[in-house]
């Protein structure tokens, strides 16, 4: 990996343009370097746009210590990177790239006009102007023979010089969009050590799925206003039935656990609270009032407005005898266990866990089997919950890997 060397810049390549290989290409450039980014799609920041489809999440603002308790695992360098650069360091940085943010009512922190493009085109701007040059459709594919990183172009087979190199390749989920994991076998072959990625913020496949007649009326419905509990925690929100199991925020936020139960135990069971703000007590006395000659569906939505997804959950899952027998049917309403058998393929995930482990990597995420190569972003080993968490701690992780790999340059300088 030679490339010429002059006393003002080195020659950086940094391949992924996703929003970790843009923070590094961002400190590289600030630094003095010569950066190159590569990628294999045909524009750069394709999964940030899609974020910014459904409103762009892009930090939280709770305090820092409560934010840092969402990354998985506890681990003390990405912790250090994220105070580096946290929430309120990331507002100010899309601040000064003429993009304002606003707290919602969830905590969650979102620019004014709620979009991702308007910010990734300001950023791609302000890097070309400050001589960062783009090679799109280039896919990286390891290093050659000499140790040069080699590319699948357009033009054909083609092997790079530089002098340092940034990896930010993103986990495996989405893959249309540009991350794929296809290079977890090549880190490995390299002698760094990369944890199997996994679907985080996934949904999950129910044990013995839905019935046609539920899937056929209910898949693609919310359950709104819900709680559920796994592992003594309780949280409220909303999910959404699928074909075949549940997916949606009240069960991303559960899905680390979710997945590492199953992986351990074969299952997991959450209980749904489909009236959570009904205590147990007075759900139990408006399901026992007499209902007369009423059905018990016109009785169950007149006491308790339950119908739709969540009436019909309770009869996919209770008996006959049960849905007629008060004390049954209101433990249920209040805690209906469902059992899933299996997370979602990674696919379909929002996010992935693992990745390369932070035993492979120094305090400036060089990998330690290869001096002079950095890795950033959603391709280490942690996961967060949705929230603003996880385009935090990649940025975070972007620049800490873009100033690692500046102050390498500087020291290896001859
Ligand atoms: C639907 C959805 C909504 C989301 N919403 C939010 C949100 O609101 N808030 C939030 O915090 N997070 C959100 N996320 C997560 C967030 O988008 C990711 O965590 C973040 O994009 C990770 O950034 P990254 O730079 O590490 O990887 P990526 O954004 O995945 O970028 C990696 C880049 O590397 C390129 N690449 C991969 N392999 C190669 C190769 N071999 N050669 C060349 N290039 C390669 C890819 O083409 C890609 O451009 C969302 C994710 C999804 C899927």
């Amino acid at each position: 990996m030679q490339a010429d060397q002059d006393n003002k810049g080195q020659a950086v390549a940094i391949v992924g343009a996703g929003p970790a290989g843009l923070m590094a290409a961002e400190a590289l450039a600030r630094a003095g370097h010569a950066v190159d980014v590569y990628d294999a799609m045909p524009s750069a920041g394709r999964k940030f746009l899609l974020a910014g489809r459904g409103g762009l999440n892009l930090t939280h603002s709770e305090a820092l210590d409560r934010f840092l308790t969402r990354l998985r695992p506890q681990q003390p360098a990405l912790e250090a990177m994220v105070r580096g650069f946290g929430p309120e360091a990331l507002r100010a940085w899309a601040a000064d790239l003429g993009v304002e943010t606003f707290v919602g009512t969830s905590g969650r922190v979102f620019p004014t006009d709620m979009k991702a493009a308007p910010l990734l085109r300001a950023w791609m701007h302000r890097l070309r102007a400050s001589g960062v040059r783009f090679h799109m459709r280039h896919r990286w594919q390891g290093w050659d023979a000499e140790g040069r990183p080699r590319f699948d172009t357009p033009a054909g087979p083609q092997a790079i010089d530089c002098n340092a190199l940034v990896l930010a390749l993103g986990g495996a989920s989405w893959a249309r969009l540009g991350s794929d994991g296809a290079w977890v076998p090549v880190l490995r072959e390299a002698g760094a050590e990369v944890r199997a990625l996994q679907p985080s913020n996934c949904g999950f496949d129910v044990a013995g799925g839905w019935t046609p007649f539920f899937t056929e009326r209910h898949a693609g419905h919310p359950f709104k206003s819900v709680a559920i509990e796994f592992g003594g925690v309780r949280r409220k929100g909303e999910f959404v039935a699928t074909a075949s199991g549940v997916e949606g925020s009240l069960v991303y936020a559960f899905s680390a656990d979710l997945r590492d139960a199953i992986t351990r135990d074969g299952q997991a069971t959450f209980t749904l609270d489909l009236l959570p703000d009904k205590p147990a007590d007075a759900v139990l006395r408006e399901v026992s009032h007499p209902r007369g000659s009423r059905s018990l569906s016109s009785h169950l939505k007149g006491r308790l407005g339950i119908d739709g997804i969540k009436a019909a959950v309770l009869h996919e899952r209770l008996t006959r005898e049960a849905m007629h027998d008060p004390a049954q049917l209101a433990a249920a309403i209040k805690a209906l266990p469902l059992t899933l058998c299996a997370p979602r393929p990674i696919d379909e995930a929002i996010s992935s866990a693992g990745g390369v482990a932070w035993a492979a990597l120094d305090e400036r995420l060089m990998l330690r089997a290869r001096p002079g190569v950095f890795c950033a972003g959603e391709m280490l080993d942690w996961e967060a919950p949705t929230g603003g968490y996880l385009l935090t701690a990649t940025m975070a992780t972007g620049r800490a890997a873009g100033e690692g790999a500046a102050r390498w340059l500087e020291l290896s300088r001859p």
